[in-house]
């Protein structure tokens, strides 16, 4: 998937979309998303230009990878989820409904959360 330096995500990297900043460090930006699925419903993106998940394992520098990981655990922690549980998940590319073209990582908790995906 080639990136599109247009995507919705990279206009709120530039400044130019507001959001509701949770967290940010050098290579991680994390904001509420806008239409939460559960009470706490987070996104966090790396600041590089990555299309996916598959791009940005392939991309991204060891530093940008650890970052996100770092980020993620941090922010469950001061969202007050790490104790209750919580999910993380990245939907790549079509099969999985991915809508944004700029890799993000959701951050669901707050409720119980459910099995892991519908049975077909
Ligand atoms: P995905 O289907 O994994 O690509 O999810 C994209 C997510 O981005 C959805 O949960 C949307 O609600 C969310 N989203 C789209 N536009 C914005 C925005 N401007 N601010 C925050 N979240 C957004």
């Amino acid at each position: 998937m080639a990136y599109d330096r247009n995507n919705v995500f990279a206009r709120i990297l530039r400044g130019e979309i507001p959001c509701k900043k949770v967290y940010e460090d050098e290579h991680v930006l994390a904001f509420h998303d806008i239409n939460p699925q559960t009470p706490t419903h987070i996104l966090a993106i790396p600041k590089g230009e990555y299309a996916s998940a598959d791009d940005f394992s392939q991309k991204a520098s060891d530093a940008e990878i650890a970052a996100m990981m770092r980020a993620l655990g941090r922010i469950a922690r001061e969202q007050g989820v790490a104790e209750t549980g919580y999910r993380i998940l990245a939907n790549t590319g079509p099969a999985a409904h991915q809508e944004v073209a700029h890799f993000h990582i959701h951050l669901f908790g707050g409720r119980d959360l459910g099995g892991m995906l519908p049975r077909r």
